[in-house]
């Protein structure tokens, strides 16, 4: 069985690779396309400031870099692209006619995952950028699967906390409130006895399909925060939006009707939603955001359940002295 199999799929699956071909020759350029276009979306650049530009924008899965170019070398090319964020897990592959062992011990320095000498023979061009493809996708993998709930597939609470961080920080600059919402099951323990645990995993899945039907905007993200209990982050929304969203969420899920003979407070599976809403400023810590979500949650349970309650701050106490 082929090792690449997983590019293979990848590719049946009618996804392109994205290459991204930096050189200042035009025939090398066009000599690569010529190996890797029926399969792959090539880019090509002609210089290292516009290679540069095209990996951050583009974020191809490969970039082979020439080394000798005018103004910005591909060592220096490799080194910027290692030290941005957005670009520093794309492997890059020198292609170079030069032999010597230095150049190449400098070019793994800068970060160059592998080395193809010009003149090239195809077929091992292509081995080798399948080997690094394939890497690259398994990588990508994993990383999408270290911000993911395995039982539900929401947004975990690794990628829950990143999310919040982003927003937190775009709807400062935007001076535009985020609405949180924190949902937990009703009476979930009492479910988990009556039915099983493995009816209890079956109701947490249908719960977290529920709540991804009932956020509307591509930028609302919802997540498992832990246990029984789930989150939705909404940037950029009013009390209005939040509470309208809430509503979807309470009838999303009484719509599901799983059968829940042991609550007190409904035939069957329901939840209690808390929501705070804060438009971040420098006095605002994120942490209260949580709190008061956490808070408006607590005043649902108490309050008999199945609801939502938003949260409100305490009246100020004044103390008059007499
Ligand atoms: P309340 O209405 O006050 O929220 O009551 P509750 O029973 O839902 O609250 P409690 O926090 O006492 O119980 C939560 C239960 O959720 C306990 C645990 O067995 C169950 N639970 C947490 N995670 C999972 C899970 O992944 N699968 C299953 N089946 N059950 C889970
Ligand atoms: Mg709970
Ligand atoms: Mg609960």
């Amino acid at each position: 069985m082929s090792r690449n199999r997983l590019l293979q799929q990848y590719i049946q699956e009618g996804r392109k690779p994205v290459l991204l071909v930096v050189d200042d020759q035009p025939i090398n350029i066009r000599a690569i396309n010529e190996v890797f276009k029926d399969e792959f979306n090539v880019l090509m650049a002609t210089n290292g400031r516009s290679g540069l530009q095209k990996a951050r924008e583009q974020q191809p899965d490969l970039i082979l870099l020439d080394i000798v170019m005018p103004e910005m070398d591909g060592y220096e090319v490799c080194q910027q692209l290692s030290l941005d964020p957005l670009t520093t897990d794309i492997p890059v592959i020198f292609v170079t006619a030069e032999t010597e062992a230095n150049v190449e011990a400098r070019g793994f320095e800068v970060g160059a995952v592998d080395f193809i000498t010009k003149p090239f023979n195809p077929l091992i061009v292509r081995a080798r950028v399948m080997t690094h493809l394939t890497l690259k996708l398994q990588m990508d993998i994993m990383k999408d699967m270290a911000l993911i709930d395995g039982l539900t597939g929401l947004a975990n609470r690794r990628r829950f906390d990143q999310a919040l961080l982003g927003d937190w920080n775009l709807c400062q600059r935007e001076q535009k409130p985020v609405a949180l919402l924190m949902l937990d099951v009703d009476y979930f323990k009492r479910y988990n006895d009556s039915y099983g645990h493995l009816a209890g995993d079956e109701c947490l899945k249908s719960i977290a399909r529920a709540l991804q039907t009932s956020v509307r905007r591509t930028s609302d993200i919802c997540c498992r925060y832990g246990g029984e209990e789930f989150a939705c982050l909404l940037p950029f929304t009013d009390k209005e939006g939040a509470t309208l969203c809430a509503d979807h969420v309470i009838g999303a899920v009484k719509q599901l009707n799983i059968a829940h003979k042991s609550s007190d407070i409904a035939p069957h599976v329901t939840v209690s939603i808390g929501i705070a809403v804060r438009t971040p400023h420098t006095d605002v810590q994120i942490e209260q955001l949580i709190q008061e979500a956490d808070e408006a949650l607590y005043a649902s349970k108490q309050n008999g359940r199945n609801q939502f309650t938003v949260y409100r701050a305490p009246p100020i106490k004044v103390v008059s002295e007499t």
